[in-house]
């Protein structure tokens, strides 16, 4: 009782030492400026196809150099084996399902992300961030869909699901062949389209080096039509097989991009005010574009670990431990609750997602995600993720179950002798019972493995 009437006494004078300038008392206090944040995004990259998973006939030398300046989160996952869902689950950190964003878009129809739904730079531009898209939306092509009206102060890219790499190459998909956007005006592809998305980013930074600025970076390298500029295959010349080449080509020219991204932020002294995450939007589609998602299970399109479980990396240094890796089950709809909390805003409620930085730096134990689910409407694909255990279930399979710790592979199905089978086909049910259906009708499943699938 004493101390807080003494307090209480002297309130107002401690009041009035805090709120003077001079010898008395520090500066008004100021908060310190949020750091920025970048999210590299890459299309249909092969989970082994990096460096740092163990890539044998080309290398990633600067998405390697990301990976140690950072944490590898091994067991990183998206929220759906193909493009535009997870990218809907992505910039909302909500599971995309649960507002019916079950498929990819199709171009010229009118559908896209719903616009009841809030995305991560609207919440960001609260904390004063300068907000940049860069490369391939997919969220939408009509107007109301597009970045620039979805809290995005500018973009430079390309509206659909893909886009052919040089100047009318001759895809046979419109989209693919259409101008790019830059803030509105039709641009034509100059060059390499990755390398010129690159110049967008770096302009981006460049310009907004002052402000809290929120990169994404969505590249849509290396999704099909596999094209390559000759310098680029040249470098990789040693690939026998021609279609891996041209991949390794177009994985090479992201490589660089991440490399000439990351060292801008070095030149500019911002490599310790900025949080970066590197991932891929799905699984390869080995198929389509010869990538590698070994040693794991299928491709994009299935719910296994070849669809879902993708390179995944979080590098802020000074803040996050260099060198080191996490393995608990994480998502990417963790990234939008960790970019806000860092901005230092209220996580909003309602999301899936978690922010990531209390397990990262280790203050909190055990893991993010007690649970994680998919849900693919092709094939009606369904899997959960517990720490120990993953579940998948199609149409026409039987449950299956997997100790996906010892095997990643999900080679030995031990659904017949673990209960947890049961127990995991309950949760997925129910967590699949609380969702709209599609907001709009989807294509064919076989379309998911072509090579301009859109997806
Ligand atoms: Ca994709």
């Amino acid at each position: 009782m004493a101390i807080v009437v003494t307090v209480r006494r002297f309130l107002p004078y401690l009041l009035l030492i805090c709120s003077c300038s001079g010898p008395l008392g520090d500066k008004p206090s100021q908060s310190p400026r949020p750091p920025n944040v970048v999210v590299i995004l890459a299309d249909d990259l092969g989970y082994a196809d990096v460096g740092f998973q163990g890539l044998e006939d080309f290398e990633t030398p600067h998405i390697d150099r990301l990976a140690a300046a950072g944490i590898r989160l091994t067991n990183g996952y998206v929220s759906h084996p193909y493009c535009s869902p997870s990218r809907a689950g992505l910039l909302t950190g909500r599971n995309q399902h649960r507002f019916g964003h079950a498929r990819n878009p199709k171009f010229g129809a009118g559908e896209g992300l719903p616009l009841d739904e809030t995305i991560l730079p609207e919440v960001l531009a609260r904390a004063g961030y300068i907000t940049g898209a860069v490369g391939k939306w997919h969220l939408g092509d009509a107007p109301r869909f597009r970045p620039r009206e979805r809290g995005f102060d500018e973009f430079f890219g390309l509206f659909g699901g893909g886009h052919d790499y040089f100047r009318s190459e001759g895809s046979d998909a419109r989209e693919y062949l259409i101008p790019l956007s830059d803030n509105g005006a039709e641009v034509p592809v100059e060059g390499y389209l990755t390398d010129q998305l690159t110049q967008a980013a770096l302009d981006f930074v460049q310009r907004h080096a002052e402000a809290p600025f929120f990169l994404y970076l969505a590249y849509n390298a290396p999704h099909g039509p596999l094209q390559a500029p000759a310098e680029l295959l040249r470098r990789v010349r040693t690939i026998k097989d021609e279609r891996r080449r041209t991949y390794a080509a177009m994985v090479t020219a992201l490589d660089n991009g991440v490399g000439q991204l990351v060292g801008l932020l070095a030149d500019l002294d911002l490599s310790e005010s900025t949080l970066v995450f590197f991932l891929s939007d799905n699984g390869g589609p080995t198929p389509a574009n010869a990538s590698d998602n070994s040693p794991l299970r299928a491709t994009k399109g299935t719910v296994y670990e070849g669809g879902v479980r993708v390179p995944f990396v979080v590098a802020w240094p000074g803040t996050l431990r260099a060198g080191s890796q996490y393995d608990p089950p994480v998502s990417a709809l963790d990234i939008f609750p960790t970019a806000v909390a860092v901005a230092g805003i209220d996580v909003p409620v309602g999301l899936d997602g978690v922010n990531l930085m209390p397990y990262l730096s280790g203050d909190r134990p055990g893991p993010p995600h007690e649970l994680l689910y998919w849900h693919s409407h092709e094939g009606a694909q369904y899997a959960a993720r517990t720490p120990d255990r993953k579940y998948v279930r199609s149409l026409d399979r039987v449950p299956e179950l997997y100790a996906i710790l010892d095997d990643p592979s999900e080679s030995e199905d031990i659904s017949a002798e673990d209960p947890a089978v049961a127990v995991l086909e309950q949760a997925t049910d129910s967590w699949h019972a609380e969702h709209p259906p599609p907001a709009w009708p989807g294509t064919s499943a076989a379309g998911l493995f072509k090579s301009q699938d859109g997806g």
